[in-house]
């Protein structure tokens, strides 16, 4: 049960998504959905089961499209009313969190839908439209800016600040006005190829986070709205498994970044004034429906039990 704002609108959605066995994958199923709830059982002992709510659970059979359609398009739409949004994905690696988020070329996800969305909507648009896009990459705290070559970035990273009205915001990262849909996509796929993933094989490692505004003009009046979309690093509890010293202390950066989270997600739990009353938030609890997942799913699911209680 999520406290309700002002509005009797939950700030933030927490949305679960199971996804399916992959072929190699040894079939021990976990987990049974059932509507918005979904039952968590450890199917090598007898103990009990566990129950967790969502204001929706989606069975490995939901698609790209049903999901989009359903949560986050409606989020979307809110943004040309000047409203803010921040969609992300949370879970262990391998539970699905990217193929949510960005997807495939033939599954795309959340980022190829919505910016599809806002180009279409901006070609239709009578007003003048302007969509840029900011996107970056954290790795062991240090920012980076993917719309820039790597090695343009400063090797200490770019600077986090807060503004007079306690806005955190990245200096100096790029803020880059797009056209269009393959305009678009030619720069997210070479902020790819520059991310961590490309450079160490660590995707799992870092957050990935783009940022959309939208600015248009009604009947002379300045709106802008915006979309963050996070894809981050996978949640595991590095203290239980055996890593070198870099593996624990980017494990303690992750930590320290979700610690940040957590409070992010406090924020737009109670409507706090740092954001003005005007963002709304969806997090996706991404998890495996394998024996091999159970412990990291079940720390997953009470991690977004707390988020929504708070
Ligand atoms: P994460 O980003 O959380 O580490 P991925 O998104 O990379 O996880 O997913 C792990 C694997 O499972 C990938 O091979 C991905 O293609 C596959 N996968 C994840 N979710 C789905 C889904 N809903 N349908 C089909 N395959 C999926
Ligand atoms: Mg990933």
């Amino acid at each position: 049960t999520s406290a309700p704002n002002g509005s009797g609108e939950h700030r933030i959605k927490v949305l679960c998504r199971v996804r399916p066995f992959l072929p190699h994958e040894n079939k021990d199923d976990t987990i049974a959905v059932n509507g918005n709830s979904l039952e968590i059982s450890n199917v090598r002992s007898r103990a009990e089961a566990y129950r967790f709510s969502f204001d929706a659970c989606y069975d490995a059979l939901v698609t790209q499209e049903q999901l989009f359609k359903r949560d986050v398009q409606p989020l979307i739409d809110n943004v040309f009313k000047g409203l803010s949004t921040t969609v992300f994905c949370y879970g262990v690696t391998g539970a699905g969190k990217t193929h949510t988020i960005q997807g495939s070329d033939r599954e795309p996800g959340i980022i190829p839908r919505t910016m599809r969305s806002l180009f279409g909507t901006k070609k239709r648009s009578r007003e003048p439209m302007t969509i840029r896009i900011s996107y970056m990459e954290i790795y062991r705290e240090i920012v980076f800016d993917l719309l820039i070559p790597r090695d343009t970035n400063p090797a200490s990273g770019l600077a986090i600040r807060e503004d007079a009205n306690r806005n955190i915001f990245v200096a100096n990262l790029t803020e880059r006005a797009v056209e269009s849909y393959p305009e678009f996509e030619r720069l997210f796929k070479q902020g790819r190829s520059t991310a961590s993933t490309k450079l160490n094989g660590n995707s799992s490692r870092s957050h990935a986070i783009l940022m959309v505004q939208v600015e248009k003009k009604e009947k002379g009046k300045r709106l802008c709205g915006r979309v963050h979309l996070i894809d981050l690093a996978g949640s595991e509890d590095n203290r239980r498994t055996e890593n070198g010293r870099d593996r624990m202390a980017e494990s303690g950066a992750i930590n320290r970044s979700l610690f940040v989270l957590g409070q992010v997600v406090e924020a737009l739990n109670t409507g706090a004034d740092s954001l003005g009353g005007k963002s709304m938030g969806m997090m996706i609890v991404n998890v495996a429906p394998g024996h091999e997942f159970y412990q990291d799913t079940i720390n997953t699911l009470n991690f977004a039990k707390k988020s929504k209680t708070i």
